[in-house]
């Protein structure tokens, strides 16, 4: 089944509720960027809050999730859209932890140390930045507590990330529930109750429950409306032509040196992994072109 978000308010407008499934999303990212299983975990958990994050985004608006820990993953990145086009990157992709030990978890690879920045292009002059220190380095509880201080919305998100026998990924998701100014506090309180006593995600997610039968779950006799959908699918923006304006960027003298000591360039994309060669004789064009 395709990934996809799936989004829905309380009846009376009190909460707003988005659940995701993302399995196919982590899996690609693992893929493309060799993850170790716990940075698989790290970055699947970020993709997921960045498409939960894609779910509140219209239409030119975009938006980044920079994870930047003391861990050894260093630095996780996901971008997203309002179409639910979402990419991803990982400084380090292998966090060289032993698998055998008891500190091989998602927040020693990311780091207890740091900050989660957000980065939201809302298609206003500058761009909307905000940050928070990093809580837990676990990514579902740093991103509830960017959304509850930074946002001022209450928030509470969970991320979930399964691996199979060989590491890949087997199913991945998330939710984000928020309580929307002048809700009823019963139900915002009963739904906080109910969430205090929430299972783990990852038990869900092994039984397979689509983003529906997630909020389903959370909410059981609370009933719910507007909902909409949303198709998740990976997607990087990265160009050729773009990447030859990267390489301009660096200026005559450098071309000359790339074309004669390395004959040539080879740019890989940091969030698809493609990589971009550019010939000696192509590289000392652009070199000439720059006058
Ligand atoms: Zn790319």
């Amino acid at each position: 089944m395709n990934d996809y978000l799936a989004r829905m308010l309380t009846e009376d407008g009190s909460l707003r509720a988005i659940a995701v499934r993302t399995t196919v999303l982590a899996e690609e990212c693992r893929r493309r960027h060799g993850t170790d299983p716990v940075a698989t975990l790290a970055l699947g958990r970020l993709v997921t809050g960045a498409a939960l994050c894609g779910g509140l985004l219209k239409g030119e608006q975009r938006l980044a999730l920079v994870v930047e820990g003391d861990g050894p993953l260093r630095r996780l990145m996901a971008e997203t859209d309002a179409e639910g086009r979402v990419r991803a990157s990982v400084k380090c992709p292998v966090s060289h932890l032993a698998a055998t030990s008891a500190d091989y978890t998602v927040s020693n690879a990311v780091g207890k140390s740091g900050f989660l920045h957000v980065v939201k292009d809302l298609g206003l002059k500058e761009a909307y930045r905000g940050s928070v220190r990093l809580q837990s380095g676990e990514i579902g509880e740093d991103l509830a507590y960017y959304f509850t201080v930074s946002e001022q919305t209450p928030s509470s998100v969970a991320l979930g990330v399964c691996l199979g026998a060989t590491g890949e990924v087997s199913a991945a998701g998330g939710f984000l529930v928020q309580a929307l100014p002048d809700g009823d506090e019963g139900i915002v309180a009963a739904v906080e109750r109910r969430l205090r006593e929430f299972p783990p995600l990852t038990s869900l997610l092994k039984r397979d429950l689509t983003p529906e039968g997630i909020l389903g779950e959370i909410f059981s006799d609370i009933p719910l409306r507007g909902r909409e959908t949303l198709e998740l699918s990976f997607h990087c923006g990265c160009r050729r032509q773009r990447i030859r304006g990267i390489l301009l960027a660096l200026g005559k003298e450098e071309l000359r040196r790339l074309a004669e000591e390395e004959n040539g360039a080879a740019v890989t994309c940091e969030f698809c992994r493609e990589v971009y060669a550019f010939s000696r004789e192509e590289v000392l064009r652009m070199a000439e072109s720059l006058g």
